[in-house]
């Protein structure tokens, strides 16, 4: 797709004189895992470099459109229209190694390049928001003997600060402004110019969240399984290689990325560390900031006020921040060429490093690649490895497999216990509370011992479902847009009150009176976590809502803020009881807890999806793991309708190993990934016939181009066949291997198959709803 730019019938009054070509990514979708169209540049332009951002005419009206120069271009055939670059743009320019992971991930995740590069500047960068982070302010140690006179606006000021205690500051200049009782800046900028005041800029962390707050553990000495880690990862430190550090929750992996870091910052190389969302996993944020006191830790964060963002963005630019830390899209981290030294990626496993909107790219498979072109090590760490990296590190001669198979000292084994949910049911005499006695009676002895117990139930809302228990109906209320079930969510405490909604399109509606089909009467059916946390009030008394027993999911915590601030009152054991999805599962690790509750272990086990056991699996092994983490042992506690699921009782008796190798066999047997790789398409569209037609033409030239391993299931519906009131259409390709799926899937792009706006290529689909 690459080429010369369509610019029929522009005419040329002046022809510029030419000094070469260079190929530019624009900032449009028209390049379908291209590398960029050819510009021609004139003399003064000659000298752009790779990264460097421009702006070129574009389309029939030759719109300036923002573009990013990928590197020299063959001249086009003469006869070809010719454009000029008009000019340099304005923003960032990027270094010449991301341009490179950039291009790559176009094409393999059949995306725009222009899109891809213009994703990885944070919108605050491009915008330029806001250069300064923080101005913080404090009195000077040695002021001058003969001041001056000061006004009395002044001296307000100069006695608000010089009152303040040492550990308020340096003090932010609006809170000053504030702390003194005056209007305006000028005031403190007097006393700055006097030199009476001195300010200090701080761009590390912003004030919005910041880390150091929580603590952290003193430095352990490391165990001889440690140091073996450490030494072979350090082995090769300015080479490619990749690491996967399999160990149980608890097992002090952590600790062995923190020594790689400290060799490899020794060294003087810049460290990426790579964690699924950093507001859930405050801990780690901070062990790294306390741990390396002397570097800048630049925090890409997502919660960070624009300004921050920019200016974290910049100290890794520059080369002033060595450490940089952030979700998935810190894969894309301004580092200079060459000096990046290792790339660290924790819970390696974790869904949220897939981007599931375009571009779409696996921040681990990114993370990988841009290891291998920098020629420097990859650590990937996790107590459930994702079944793709055990699969390389089992396969592959470049991966080694590492394992830390006990707790590190000090820490216990959680204990734990498979409940069947049925039985505790019939000996609870057909109550269906999401909690049966077995697991009521552990959290009464972990509450009267005053310990904390952490309940996962991965299902928002009251009631999952509501149907009409009418016989001869039996109708569950379904949205109006969407092919899925309404969820009940209750408002507040009024007991009527309450609307049901759509997880996925997000309407409203009022809870209805009554069935609609029949007028029968109406069940609320199926627990979430608003049901638990009811259940919870009602049969604990002393807890207090909000207070010793919080709820934690996306709707009971709208901001990072209130995130931050649970956790916090969690581990300063305030909270008692913490009950949430799955955003409690991650990097909890609070020393009182001494139980965890699985509600419901079920919830993933039978989604039409190959990847269920995995997902049951990690998810049962991850909040497991979160007990235990004090000097005394805790109790898991599973329920589950399938007490002998496979995924289940391995996660319970901690055999990670023996399941994964499992579970790997049976996907070669089934010709699914990681054994072959997979692609999936989509066509959404509101008018049905055109759905189903788009995807067939599709599948008709696929089927035609497809390689000798290739295998194409479809179409078919999807298994959610509407969503905000579009059809949804899929078609499944698989492949032996990469380069085998590579090769089909350009081919495809050559034959124009994915240029319908419906359709959607999903290339390593994670998730199959
Ligand atoms: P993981 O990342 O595998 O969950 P961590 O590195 O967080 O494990 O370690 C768990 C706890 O054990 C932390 O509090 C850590 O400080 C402590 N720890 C780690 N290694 C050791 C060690 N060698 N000796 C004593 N304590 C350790
Ligand atoms: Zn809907």
């Amino acid at each position: 797709m690459a080429g010369s730019v369509d610019n029929a019938g522009v005419q040329e009054l002046f022809p510029e004189p030419v000094a070469g070509w260079k190929q530019i990514a624009v900032d449009r979708p028209i390049d379908l895992a291209g590398r960029g169209l050819t510009y021609a540049v004139r003399p003064e332009l000659e000298d752009l470099a790779i990264g460097e951002p421009v702006t070129v005419p574009l389309g029939r009206g030759n719109t300036p459109t923002a573009g990013w120069v990928t590197g020299p271009a063959e001249a086009p055939s003469p006869t070809a229209p010719t454009k000029h670059v008009l000019a340099r743009g304005t923003g960032p320019s990027l270094p010449a190694d991301l341009v490179e992971l950039g291009c790559w991930i176009a094409r393999y995740w059949m995306a725009h390049p222009g899109p891809v590069l213009s994703a990885m500047i944070p919108t605050a960068v491009r915008r330029g928001t806001g250069t300064v982070v923080r101005r913080l302010l404090s009195p000077v140690p040695a002021p001058p003997d003969q001041p001056g006179r000061l006004g009395p606006a002044q001296r307000t000021v100069l006695e608000a600060i010089t009152g303040l205690s040492g550990d308020a500051l340096p003090i932010e200049r609006r809170a000053l402004r504030d702390l003194a009782g005056i209007r305006t800046y000028g005031p403190i900028d007097a006393l700055i110019n006097r030199g009476l005041l001195q300010e200090v800029r701080r761009t590390a962390i912003s004030a919005a969240w910041d880390p150091t707050h929580l603590k952290v553990p003193p430095v352990p000495t490391p165990t001889q399984a440690q140091q073996l880690v450490v030494d072979a990862v350090s082995a090769d430190l300015n080479r490619y290689a990749a690491h996967l550090l399999h160990g149980v929750t608890g097992a002090g992996k952590t600790e062995v990325y923190l020594r790689v870091m400290q060799r490899v910052l020794d060294a003087g190389k810049h460290v990426l560390v790579l964690v699924p969302e950093i507001a859930l996993t405050p801990q780690t944020a901070a062990r790294l900031t306390a741990r390396f006191p002397d570097e800048t830790v630049a925090l890409l964060h997502s919660a960070l006020p624009a300004a921050a963002r920019h200016a974290q963005w910049q100290a890794t630019r520059r080369g002033d921040a060595r450490i940089t830390l952030g979700p998935r899209s810190a894969v894309f981290a301004p580092v200079s060429d060459g000096q990046l030294g290792l790339i660290v990626v924790d819970e390696e496993h974790d869904a949220s490093f897939k981007q599931d909107s375009s571009p779409r790219y696996h921040g681990r498979d990114v993370a990988i690649r841009r290891a291998h072109h920098a020629g420097c090590p990859i650590l990937l760490c996790s107590a459930t490895p994702s079944l793709e990296s055990w699969h390389n590190a089992k396969t592959r001669p470049d991966w080694t497999l590492h394992t830390l198979d006990k707790r590190a000292p000090g820490l216990q084994t959680p204990r734990t216990r498979v409940v069947d949910l049925a039985a505790e049911r019939r000996e609870d005499g057909g109550r269906r509370s999401a909690m049966g006695p077995t697991l009521r009676q552990a959290l009464t002895s972990t509450l009267d011992a005053g310990r904390q117990a952490l309940l996962l139930l991965n299902r928002r809302g009251w009631a999952t479902y509501i149907a009409c228990t009418a016989r001869q109906c039996g109708r569950v209320v379904e949205c109006r847009h969407c092919d899925a079930a309404m969820v009940y969510h209750r408002q507040g405490h009024i007991p009527a009150g309450g609307f049901v909604r759509c997880h996925h399109c997000l309407g409203e509606v009022r809870l209805p009176k009554a069935c609609p089909d029949c007028g029968g009467p109406i069940a609320r059916l199926g627990a979430g976590t608003q049901r638990l946390e009811d259940e919870l009030l009602r049969d604990y008394p002393d807890l207090v809502e909000g207070e010793s027993l919080v709820r934690l999911d996306s709707d009971s915590m709208a901001d990072a803020a209130s995130l931050h601030e649970t956790l916090a009152a969690f581990q300063r054991g305030d909270v008692r009881v913490l009950l949430g999805t799955q955003m409690i599962a991650k990097g909890l690790d609070v020393p009182g807890v001494r139980l965890v509750g699985v509600i419901d272990a079920d919830t993933a086990l039978h989604l039409p999806d190959f990847r269920a056991a995995e997902r049951t699996f990690q998810l049962v092994s991850q909040v497991t793991g979160r007990c235990g983490r004090g000097d005394e042992p805790g109790i898991a506690i599973v329920q589950t309708m399938d007490p002998r699921a496979v995924s289940i009782v391995a996660a319970c008796d901690g055999r990670t190993s023996a399941f994964l190798d499992q579970e790997c066999q049976a996907r070669h047997q089934a010709s699914l990934p990681p054994a072959t790789r997979m692609t999936r398409l989509v066509c959404q569209d509101e008018d049905l016939t055109r759905c189903e037609s788009t995807v067939e033409r599709a599948a008709d030239t696929l089927r035609s181009l497809a390689p000798a391993s290739g295998v194409l299931v479809g179409p078919m519906p999807c298994p959610l066949a509407r969503v905000r009131g579009r059809h949804r259409r899929e078609l499944l390709l698989t492949a032996a291997n990469a380069v085998e799926m590579q090769t089909w899937l350009h081919r495809g792009a050559a034959e124009r198959v994915f240029t319908a706006s419906s359709l959607i290529v999903d290339v390593d689909p994670m998730s199959l709803l």
